[in-house]
């Protein structure tokens, strides 16, 4: 992702508290009384710029989506994504998925979308990969016992990495798709990177996992 520098981004976050949930442990335990139902809730982490969140939000309206980003730069244009569409049932978080813990209970996730996550190709920034057995363990304690996380890429190291991260610890894996786009499965919502890259002819990588009961 290229980054440019924002300085006004901060400010235009701070100024739609209806999208940008600008102090995120104040609502631990309670995700449903800031969104006023109990539909269940689906996390996108690294949500980059908010075209799958947005499409999403759209397809499923009984689902309540957060979107997880770390730069400021980037998640400001998930924002205009939002203002555009007004959509009640999604929220942004401009934070590091490391704070996970500190922002949602135990159980309150259903479903986990790590969608062209950063592949940190070097060894040495192995633990910064959202599917490192550190992260797993946020994950697990954040999802639901029948919670699922759905894993897309082109990357193929990224992807042979995260197959066997998640069979190390004991994951169960379902549906590992080799080629999504010239597979059987229905009603893919592409991602600004899948389609990026899918147009210059990568291949894309799916799967979705869950964790033994
Ligand atoms: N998901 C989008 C897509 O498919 O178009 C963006 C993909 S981009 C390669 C990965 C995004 O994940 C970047 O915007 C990056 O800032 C974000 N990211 C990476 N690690 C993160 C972390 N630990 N916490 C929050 N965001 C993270």
């Amino acid at each position: 992702m290229r980054l440019r520098n924002k300085p006004w981004a901060k400010e235009r976050l701070q100024n739609y508290p209806q999208y940008v949930i600008g102090n995120p442990e104040d609502w631990k335990g309670k995700w449903h009384e800031l969104f006023q139902n109990e539909h269940p809730i689906h996390i996108e982490i690294g949500t980059g710029k908010g075209k799958f969140i947005t499409e999403m939000a759209k397809k499923y309206p009984n689902v309540n989506f957060i979107g997880i980003e770390a730069y400021t730069s980037v998640i400001v244009s998930a924002l205009d994504r939002l203002i555009e569409a007004e959509l009640p049932n999604v929220k942004l978080l401009n934070i590091n998925a490391l704070q996970l813990e500190s922002i949602f209970t135990d159980g309150e996730i259903s479903r986990i979308y790590l969608n062209f996550s950063d592949p940190w190709p070097k060894n040495r920034h192995e633990k910064r990969r959202l599917t490192h057995h550190n992260f797993l363990q946020k994950y697990q304690h954040i999802l639901k016992k029948d919670g699922q996380i759905h894993f897309k890429t082109d990357n193929e190291k990224l992807f042979e990495y995260s197959l066997v991260s998640f069979s190390t610890f004991g994951m169960i894996l379902h549906d590992v798709i080799l080629d999504l786009h010239h597979s059987d499965y229905d009603g893919n919502v592409m991602t600004e990177y899948e389609e990026k890259f899918s147009a210059k002819g990568n291949r894309i990588f799916r799967c979705e996992v869950s964790f033994m009961k």
